[in-house]
């Protein structure tokens, strides 16, 4: 294994982390206050994402994606971490890996536009009585002699405001379940209100309802009853890529801020990050950090390298998003009451960095799944060397 980088991934390093400190760093607060970002702006900083040809960077390159192997996508994620959800999404776009199982003209109708930006896509799975038990879900779609007819509701819904498509599970089966591409509009389809969060400002979170919405045959992404397993493990990489390597970016940021104020602020006649107590807090975070980031490269380069890497993303989701929860917390003690008020970011990293440990699999789904595969694999999990 060999994990330096190359100039090339050096270079678009420097470009991802120039555009997010020239264009979207100075947009943060106002999105902070306001609780939403404006359609020119999001329109302005999506024109230069997609400028910088980083749009669906995921992508393959044929149909218009930057067509970045996992390792390239996750050093890009890491600096997606440095600042908030919606002005990446904006920038960056979302393009969900499930699309990818789109065949003949689904390939023109949902995949391509979303690669190419010109339709947005969110991916729809939880329900406000199944969250993650993923496969409790009570959304049906019902075989016509035209197609489906799909009845249901979801909860949650990331972007679901901006998004134009929606891939939507549902059961077609007592235990088969389906998954769908629902457009925004089609009758009896409707968005009801916006979940509000306490982090993660200007990102809606939306409820869904499906009242009898009739879907032509084309609407099913992969066979029935196949589409959900595709999509969950297509999923694998956005737990890496989203969560992953950006908690570790979003990290290694506020314990940038955090090293700099320990070396700046003075009490008692001496700098704070002078008292041992301080230097722990610093010394901690920065060793779990370190040790996030190369289990997030490790997995990348599994993925990189054909290998099945589920379990090590499931040990990547939960130690990144603790590494982050707890780095944030130590951040506002040591930024002291400073690290509580508004006048600085911190705080707002400490709301965002909650729902690390919730999305894509909660730390206790995931603490079951690496559980299990230890009791049966034994150390050959976790020990590279048999
Ligand atoms: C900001 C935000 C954005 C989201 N975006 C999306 C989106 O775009 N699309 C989408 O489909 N969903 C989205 N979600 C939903 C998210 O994935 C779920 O919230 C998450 O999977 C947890 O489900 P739940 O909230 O229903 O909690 P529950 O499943 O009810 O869990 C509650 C608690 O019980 C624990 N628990 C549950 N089962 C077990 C078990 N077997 N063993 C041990 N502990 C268990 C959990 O770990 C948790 O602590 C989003 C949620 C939020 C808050």
């Amino acid at each position: 294994m060999d994990f330096s980088l190359n100039d090339e991934q050096k270079m678009m390093i420097d470009t991802v982390r120039r555009f997010i400190a020239e264009e979207l760093k100075p947009l943060e607060n106002e999105v902070e206050d306001k609780g939403f970002l404006d359609n020119a702006t999001a329109l302005a900083i999506h024109a230069k994402g997609k400028a910088l040809g980083l749009y669906g960077m995921n992508m393959p390159v044929e149909l218009g994606g930057g067509g970045l192997s996992n390792m390239d996508r996750i050093l890009c994620e890491e600096q997606f971490g440095h600042t908030t959800d919606i002005l990446i999404r904006r920038a960056f776009g979302n393009v969900y890996e499930p699309l990818l199982h789109c065949k003949g003209g689904q390939v023109e109708r949902w995949l391509k536009p979303a690669v190419e930006g010109t339709r947005t896509c969110a991916i729809t799975i939880t329900e406000s009585g199944a969250g993650s038990d993923a496969a409790g879900i009570k959304t049906h779609a019902k075989k016509t002699e035209t197609g489906w007819v799909l009845n249901g509701s979801k909860h949650f819904i990331s972007d679901g405001e901006w998004s134009d498509f929606f891939l939507v599970s549902a059961k077609t089966g007592e235990k088969e379940i389906s998954m769908f591409m629902v457009d925004k509009g089609l009758p009896g389809f409707t968005v009801g209100k916006d979940q509000k969060m306490m982090g993660l400002r200007g990102t809606p979170h939306l409820e869904l309802f499906f009242d009898n919405v009739q879907l032509e045959p084309l609407a099913l992404l992969g066979g029935e009853g196949q589409g959900f397993k595709l999509a969950m493990g297509a999923l694998n990489v956005v737990r890496l890529a989203q969560v992953g390597a950006r908690a570790v970016g979003k990290a290694t940021h506020v314990c940038e801020l955090m090293l700099n104020y320990a070396g700046d602020r003075k009490q008692f006649g001496q700098k704070i990050g002078d008292f041992q107590m301080v230097q722990q807090q610093l010394a901690d975070s920065v060793i779990e950090i370190n040790a996030a980031r190369w289990m997030v490269y490790q997995a990348a380069w599994m993925l990189d390298q054909g290998l099945d890497a589920r379990e090590q993303i499931a040990m990547v989701k939960v130690h990144a998003a603790e590494t982050l929860g707890r780095v944030v917390d130590r951040a506002v003690q040591v930024f002291g009451g400073m690290g509580f008020c508004k006048e600085l970011s911190i705080e707002r990293y400490y709301r965002d960095a909650r729902i690390y440990r919730i999305y894509d699999g909660t730390s206790e789904i995931h603490r079951g799944v690496i559980a299990k595969s230890a009791l049966k694999k034994g150390a050959a999990l976790f020990d590279v060397n048999r």
